[in-house]
C-alpha cells in the first residue's frame, strides 16, 4: 500500500470541483424474498431460509413479489420519478460464491423508475436538489464470512462460510445523476442526501433502513475536474459505506486523495475502494478500467412488469407527507428553531417525541424529556434514546404527573429511573418509591415549622421584610423532605408564618 500525502481539503477545492454519484441499496422489509416464498427473518440459522429458487437449482422457477414491486413504485413516486409502463428483469451474469445462481436478477436498461429528484436541506437551511437517474429492483446476495485471516477479508483467510439466507432478499438500488455544483459542500450534500433518503424510506414504511445493519448501504462515486472545465474526471467508487458520518468522510477523503494524485501529475484509475472507519481513509479494491461485461439479457423466467396507470396513481395518492415538509411543519407548530429541530433529528428522537405527544403530553414536555434526561441516560449507555426500555406512553404519563403537580422535575427523574430499571409503570414506581410530592399543608406545614425553628436568624430577617431570604428556608424544607416538597407551596407557607407584624 502506498502512502500518499493528502492535499488539505481547502487547497483541493481551490483547484478542483468535485462531481459525485451516489448509489444507494435499500433492503426492503418484505416478509418473503423477491422471487420465492422464503422468509427474510433476521438472525435465523444459516441457510435455514433457502429454497431451490434462491439457491439457483436447475429448473426452479421464480415468481415476483408483488409487495416488492409496489414498494419500488412508491419509492420511485416519492423521488418524483416517472414509472415505467412496462419493464423487465435482466440477468446480470457473474460468478461469486455468495451468489448461488451465478447471475443476479436485476434490471438493466429498463428500470421501473427513472428521472426524478430529491430536495435535501443542508445545515444552514439551504435546499440542494439531487437528481435521480433511476431506481431499479434487484436481489441481495448471500453473506460470506472469511475465517482465520487478520482482516476479515478473503485474503489470508483459512476458509470461508456461506449463508444464503440473504440471497434473494429484495433490494432497490437508487442511483443519482452526477451531482455537480456542490463545491466544498459535496461531502455535506452526500450525507444530507443519504439522510433524507433514509427518512423517506422509513416514512414510506418499506424498510427500517438501518445502515448499521446493512439494510441501507451507499457507494460513493467521486471525481475531480479543474475549475472552469466541463469534462468529468475519472471516478473512484467507494463501496458499501454504512453510516451517514462515513459517507461524508469518504467523500472528503477522496477529494483530498484525488487532488494529491492529480497535483503530482498522476492519473486516477477507475476502481472500487474500501472505506476504513478507524481513520476515515479508503484503500484500493478492484480496478474497473472498463465497464465490466455482465452479459445482461432479459430474464426469460419472469413476466414483464407493467404497472397500470390507475394503480400507479392510487399509490401516488397514498404517499405520506414528505419528511422534509413534515419536519418543517412540526418545527413551525412547535415554535422551535432550525437548530433545535436539527438536534432532535440528530438524536433520532423525532418519532418518540411525536408518539409521546400522541399519548397526551404537551410538545414542550415531550421534547424536554427526550432531549434532556433520556438523551443523557442514553448517552451514558452509548445507545440511542429510542433503545431505552421506556415507551412514549410511559414518558407521557410522567409528564402528566408533573403537569398535574404530583411530581416535580426531580421526582419525575426518579420515576423515569424506576421505569428504566424495570420497576413497572410510572404510577407503580411513584407508589413503591413513595415519590408523591408533599403539598398537603399538614406534612408540609410541619417541615416548614421545623425549618423556621432550626434557622432563627433567617426567620428574623424575613420577619424584618427581607423576603428574598425565604429561599434558604425553602432549601431546608426541600432537604428535609428529600426533594419531595412542593417548593412553591412551601414558600407560601413560610411567608404566611413569617409575615411582618402590622
Ligand atoms: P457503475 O454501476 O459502473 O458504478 P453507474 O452508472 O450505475 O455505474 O453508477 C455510477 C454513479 O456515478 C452514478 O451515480 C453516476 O451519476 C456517477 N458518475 C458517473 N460518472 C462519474 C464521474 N466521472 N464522476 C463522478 N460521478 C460519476
Ligand atoms: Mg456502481
Ligand atoms: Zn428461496
Amino acid at each position: 500500500m502506498t502512502v500518499i500525502d493528502l492535499v488539505p481539503y481547502e487547497d483541493a477545492l481551490a483547484t478542483y470541483d468535485p462531481v459525485m454519484g451516489l448509489e444507494v441499496h435499500v433492503e426492503l422489509g418484505t416478509k418473503t424474498k423477491m422471487f420465492c416464498a422464503c422468509a427474510t427473518t433476521l438472525r435465523a440459522d444459516a441457510n435455514s431460509q433457502t429454497c431451490p429458487v434462491c439457491l439457483g437449482l436447475p429448473g426452479a422457477l421464480p415468481v415476483v413479489n408483488a409487495i416488492g414491486v409496489e414498494s419500488a413504485v412508491r419509492i420511485g413516486l416519492a423521488l418524483n420519478c416517472d414509472i415505467a409502463e412496462w419493464c423487465r428483469f435482466a440477468r446480470k451474469n457473474y460468478f461469486y460464491p455468495d451468489m448461488p445462481k451465478n447471475f443476479q436478477t436485476s434490471q438493466y436498461d429498463e428500470p421501473i423508475a427513472y428521472g426524478g429528484y430529491l430536495d435535501v436541506q443542508l445545515e444552514d437551511g439551504e435546499i440542494f436538489r439531487v437528481e435521480i437517474e433511476r431506481a431499479h429492483m434487484e436481489e441481495d446476495t448471500g453473506k460470506s464470512t472469511h475465517v482465520g485471516g487478520a482482516t476479515g477479508r478473503i485474503h489470508g483467510a483459512s476458509y470461508s462460510l456461506l449463508d444464503y439466507n440473504r440471497a434473494g432478499i429484495p433490494l432497490i438500488e437508487i442511483v443519482t445523476k452526477p451531482i455537480e455544483g456542490a463545491g466544498a459542500r459535496a461531502p455535506e450534500v452526500a450525507r444530507a442526501y443519504v439522510a433524507e433518503l433514509r427518512e423517506l424510506i422509513r416514512a414510506l414504511g418499506v424498510s427500517e433502513a438501518r445502515m448499521e445493519m446493512g439494510q441501507m448501504r451507499c457507494d460513493v462515486n467521486l471525481s475531480l475536474r479543474p475549475h472552469g472545465t466541463e469534462k468529468f474526471g475519472t471516478r473512484s467508487e467507494t463501496k458499501n459505506v454504512n453510516s451517514l458520518r462515513s459517507v461524508e468522510r469518504a467523500a472528503r477523503f477522496e477529494v483530498q486523495r484525488h487532488a494529491a494524485v492529480l497535483n503530482a501529475g498522476g492519473t486516477i484509475v477507475q476502481e472500487t475502494r474500501h472505506f476504513h472507519e478507524e481513520d476515515g481513509s479508503t484503500t484500493s479494491g478492484r480496478v474497473k478500467e472498463e465497464a465490466e461485461d455482465y452479459r445482461y439479457f432479459p430474464e426469460p423466467d419472469l413476466v414483464p412488469v407493467a404497472p397500470s396507470r390507475e394503480w400507479v396513481e392510487s399509490l401516488r395518492a397514498g404517499l405520506p407527507e414528505l419528511p422534509r415538509l413534515r419536519r418543517n411543519r412540526l418545527r413551525e407548530e412547535w415554535g422551535i428553531s432550525e437548530h433545535e429541530m436539527r438536534s432532535v433529528l440528530n438524536a433520532g428522537a423525532l418519532d418518540s417525541i411525536i408518539a409521546t405527544i400522541d399519548a397526551g403530553a404537551d410538545q414542550a414536555a415531550a421534547r424536554k424529556w427526550w432531549m434532556g434526561e433520556l438523551a443523557r441516560r442514553a448517552n451514558e449507555q452509548g445507545v440511542e434514546a429510542t433503545a431505552l426500555p421506556i415507551t412514549p406512553a410511559q414518558v407521557a404519563r410522567v409528564a402528566e404527573l408533573v403537569a398535574e403537580g404530583s411530581l416535580n422535575d426531580k421526582l419525575a427523574r426518579q420515576a423515569i429511573e424506576g421505569v428504566l430499571a424495570g420497576e413497572g409503570e410510572p404510577d407503580a414506581v411513584v407508589e413503591q418509591r413513595g415519590l408523591k410530592i408533599v403539598s398537603d399543608d399538614g406534612a408540609l406545614g410541619q417541615a416548614v415549622d421545623d425549618a423556621i425553628a432550626d434557622n432563627p436568624g433567617v426567620a428574623d430577617k424575613i420577619r424584618g421584610g427581607k423576603v428574598a431570604a425565604a429561599g434558604a428556608l425553602v432549601g431546608a424544607v426541600m432537604k428535609a423532605t428529600r426533594g419531595q416538597a412542593d417548593a412553591g407551596r412551601a414558600r407560601e407557607l413560610i411567608l404566611e408564618r413569617l409575615a411582618p407584624a402590622e
